[in-house]
């Protein structure tokens, strides 16, 4: 069984805890608990694999804490904003560029992690903010997947936007598995050339 670690994040009210539970129930209930934070579990199948996937959902005060754990469990990210709400398009950017940062030399990550924008309550476009081009570009040059939807009016929706993350950060499991490989077959080379020669000089 694989573990999907994926952090839904996003400025307070932008809608992280009603696609989270559209997802899981596929039912909008308009009003969510937000304070306290959640880590769900659902069992997924998918490119033939049984997948155990968490999601974390935050309590409205962690979007101003420091996150660094948060960072460093998740495997892939959802960051929320709300396409109405500009000052949450502003904290979405944020938490991109923390997410895209340079690594510490001590955490290096071998692959980039998975991170889909997406912008939320597009049922609400008649008072829209941002609009859907900044959205897409802030995403294309942090390398990010991008959406709009609506977690009030779109199931279907909204579960593929799910489904496409995960199977990103299941391209990023294969994607270190191979280096991992390819690093330890290296590794073999040099053993075997470094012994393997010292044992013919002999
Ligand atoms: P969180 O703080 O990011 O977890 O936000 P919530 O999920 O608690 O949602 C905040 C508010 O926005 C709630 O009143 C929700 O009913 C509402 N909301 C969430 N998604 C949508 C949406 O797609 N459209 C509209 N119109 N309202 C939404
Ligand atoms: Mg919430």
């Amino acid at each position: 069984m694989n573990d999907v670690k994926l952090a839904v994040l996003g400025g307070e009210g932008t809608g992280k805890s009603a696609l989270t539970v559209r997802f899981l129930t596929k039912r909008f209930i308009g009003e969510y608990a937000s304070n306290f934070e959640s880590i769900y579990n659902k069992h997924l199948y998918l490119e033939g694999k049984q997948l155990n996937l968490e999601i974390y959902d935050p309590c409205s005060q962690k979007a101003k804490c420091s996150l660094a754990s948060e960072l460093h469990w998740a495997d892939g990210f959802v960051i929320v904003y709300d396409i109405s709400d500009r000052s949450s398009f502003a904290s979405a950017k944020a938490l991109i560029y923390r997410i895209r940062e340079p690594p510490t030399s001590h955490c290096k990550r071998a692959v980039e992690s998975a991170v889909l924008l997406v912008g939320n309550k597009q049922d609400l476009c008649h008072v829209r903010e941002v609009g859907w081009e900044e959205g897409q570009k802030l995403a294309l040059d942090n390398r990010c997947q991008f959406c709009e939807l609506s977690a009030a009016e779109q199931s279907l929706e909204v579960e593929m936007m799910f489904i496409r993350i995960i199977k990103d950060i299941l391209t990023n499991f294969k994607l270190k598995e191979k280096r991992r490989s390819s690093g330890s077959k290296s590794m073999a080379k040099l053993i075997n050339n470094v012994f393997g020669k010292r044992r013919k000089s002999v």
